[in-house]
């Protein structure tokens, strides 16, 4: 059965597609929204344990990791400034945000992600979209004035332009599996390497498996690749390995080895720093592990010890200059002994993707495939835990939405 035509056919109905299809719709367009799963927003229902971080407090370019042009990421970001997106949701859709003071994270006052992806449904069918849901794309071709959708089942359907906003392929059970990355491809898109990123690490290694569930703040850097926002988070010891969002935030750096290298992660456990240490160490009756434990939970402490070579019962006058040196390696860089990662099944998003340089950064039209848009994690580009994914769902689901509507508007 062919079906059609429609202006603007957008394909996924995650964050970003939401939002482009309420961008294009309204003017009588007419706007259909291809979705694969029973429900769509999945990921919406699952993000920030079900509390759904919508967006970060402040947001610097910076902060994103991409391959692509860091110049083209700030044209498309700059496209809706975090406070004009704060606004649509609070006034426009009626979500009012509460700051979370400690972490800078917004979230819904409701703390229920439900009610984001309940309102992003009405507001695109509100709007006039039409919502075809448990529709799988398969195919997608130029055609006359257009594009053929071809989707599982046989039908086909015509529309004059098309949204891409099928995801990356982390936890493909909530629908994103890369299909529509590969679409895209095989359209003739440069693409870069994709690989797991926000995904916790593990190890092999028993004596750091045993720590499972301690959990405390650490900073970790990985010099001299330390992304630009890594600051003191919380890192939770797994019976797998390590997670929390120090972790998530460096993942990447082990899931995307560069010329077949991984930097070391260094971890610094605590609040104190070298010259702390070395103050707290100094001198005097106590024992090493008395003083270690004061500032440490007690398992990673003598874990810790144990690491350096520093007996438990050694007494801080009769530490040895290089179990001091060792110790204080141990406390403050410690290489983490990574052996691997969880992948996709647990990455909160996909590093990589179609390239940035393959869109136009204000409409996010392809440069090479006239008449199609893209947006959302597709996009070679994500950011740290924090909002900053969905705010570029966000930002690049509006755009593409925009941009499809002015192509077809007379
Ligand atoms: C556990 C978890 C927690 C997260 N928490 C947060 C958070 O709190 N804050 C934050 O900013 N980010 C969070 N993220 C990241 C955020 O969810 C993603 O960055 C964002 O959802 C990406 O949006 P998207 O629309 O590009 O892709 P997706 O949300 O993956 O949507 C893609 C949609 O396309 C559909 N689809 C795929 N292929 C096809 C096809 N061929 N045909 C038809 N339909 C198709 C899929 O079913 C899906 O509905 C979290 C992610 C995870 C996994």
């Amino acid at each position: 059965m062919t079906e059609g035509p429609f202006d603007v056919a957008v394909v996924g109905a995650g964050a970003a597609g939401l939002l482009a299809a309420a961008f294009a719709a309204g003017d009588g367009r007419k706007v259909v929204l291809l979705e694969r799963t029973r429900d769509g927003g999945r990921k919406i229902l699952i993000s920030g344990g079900g509390r759904c971080n919508i967006l970060p407090s402040e947001v610097e370019p910076e902060w994103f990791v991409t391959d692509s042009s860091p110049h083209s990421l700030r044209n498309i970001l700059r496209t809706w400034p975090l406070p004009e997106q704060r606004r649509f949701f609070e006034t426009e859709l009626g979500i009012p945000l509460a700051l979370e003071a400690e972490s800078g994270k917004l979230f819904p006052a409701s703390n229920r992600a439900r009610d984001v992806r309940d309102r992003l449904v009405d507001h695109a069918l509100v709007r006039g979209a039409v919502i075809r849901y448990g529709a799988l794309l398969e195919g997608l071709h130029p055609a006359d004035d257009g594009w053929a959708l071809s989707l599982a089942g046989g039908g086909v359907l015509h529309a004059t332009t098309v949204v891409i906003a099928t995801g990356g392929l982390s936890v493909p059970a909530t629908g994103s599996d890369g299909s529509g990355m590969q679409l895209v491809k095989g359209l003739g898109h440069a693409m870069h390497p994709t690989y797991p990123a926000l995904t916790p690490l593990t190890t092999t290694v028993q004596h750091w498996t045993a720590l499972s569930g301690v959990s405390l703040d650490a900073l970790l850097t990985a010099p001299p690749e330390t992304p630009r926002y890594s600051r003191r988070q919380g890192l939770l010891f797994t019976h797998r390995g390590f997670s929390g969002p120090a972790i998530l935030n460096i993942s990447h750096l082990w899931t995307r080895p560069r010329g077949g290298a991984r930097p070391p992660i260094l971890a610094q456990w605590g609040a104190l720093g070298r010259g702390d240490w070395e103050r707290e160490l100094g001198g005097g009756r106590a024992q090493v592990a008395t003083v270690v434990r004061r500032h440490l939970p007690e398992r990673l402490a003598l874990a810790l010890l144990e690491e350096a070579g520093v007996p438990a019962d050694r007494g801080l006058a009769q530490l040895r200059r290089e179990e001091r040196e060792a110790l204080l390696v141990a406390l403050t860089a410690l290489p983490l002994p990574v052996t691997g990662d969880e992948g996709y099944k647990k990455a909160e998003v996909t590093g990589g993707g179609v390239a940035l340089s393959e869109i136009d950064p204000v409409t996010m039209e392809s440069r090479r495939a006239p008449g199609l848009f893209l947006c959302g994690e597709v996009l070679d580009a994500f950011g740290p835990i924090g909002g900053f994914n969905f705010l570029w769902a966000w930002a690049t689901g509006r755009a593409a939405g925009l941009g499809a509507a002015r192509r077809v508007t007379p």
